[in-house]
């Protein structure tokens, strides 16, 4: 699980959000390790599909090993993204540089050789980094993504309504919004599409991958 409320580390370059002269905003989707439960939002997901909202998933190690089914039905998607997400979900910091780039690397090589996907975009387990992991990111050939907007979904504490009120105020050009797809973002079929409606919908954000609001100059097409 992401920490909602752990700060970034700060050490070096990370992309946490799009130019500000682009009208779009990425979901994103952490796939920690569960332990209990099927550890996929199959409605979250449904809806994803359903709506061909262009989203960006990054896969851990252990989500990868336990969920062969579900990363087929994702890649079969192409408005769906996949990065990586750690090979243990290992607290980068208290690692060697050595074991930080075993850790980036590990579910990279798993996806290049299960499934012929070449990812680049890494998302550090709990948001945590150091310098070590920006240079072994570099290494890897993959860029640190952040966020810059916590949905707060792993709180079972938080209301859905408070988390699509919060996520709505606080939603601008070239945000990136963090939720799950492990079913431990516990109110995320609920709140997505309510999230959907008013930024894509009612006041027209394009939905993009992190790749496209990497790349966007702004001003944004429309994408359904
Ligand atoms: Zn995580």
């Amino acid at each position: 699980m992401a920490r909602p409320v752990s700060a970034a580390r700060t050490g070096g370059t990370a992309f946490t959000h799009g130019p500000s002269a682009c009208h779009a905003l990425a979901f994103t989707f952490d796939l920690c390790p569960v332990h209990e439960g099927s550890g996929f939002d199959a409605p979250l997901v449904k809806f994803l599909i359903d709506h061909r909202v262009h989203a960006t998933f990054f896969a851990s190690g252990p989500w990868i090993a336990a969920h062969d089914v579900q990363m087929h039905e994702l890649l079969a998607h192409p408005f769906f993204e996949i990065g990586t997400h750690g090979q243990a979900h290992a607290h980068l910091p208290e690692l060697s540089a050595e074991a930080q780039l075993a850790e980036i690397r590990g579910p990279v090589a798993t996806l290049a050789k299960r499934y012929a996907v070449r990812s680049t975009l890494f998302r550090p387990p709990y948001g945590e980094y150091n310098d070590d992991s920006v240079r072994e990111a570099d290494a890897a050939g993959q860029t640190i993504v952040m966020w810059s907007i916590v949905s707060g979904d792993p709180d079972p504490k938080l209301s859905a309504k408070s988390i699509e009120a919060d996520v709505i105020s606080r939603a601008k050009n070239g945000s990136v919004i963090i939720f799950h797809a492990n079913g431990r973002g516990w109110h995320d079929d609920e709140v997505v599409p309510v999230v959907y409606q008013a930024l894509v919908e009612a006041k027209h954000f394009a939905a993009d991958t992190v790749s496209e609001l990497r790349g966007c100059a702004g001003p944004a097409e429309i994408k359904r």
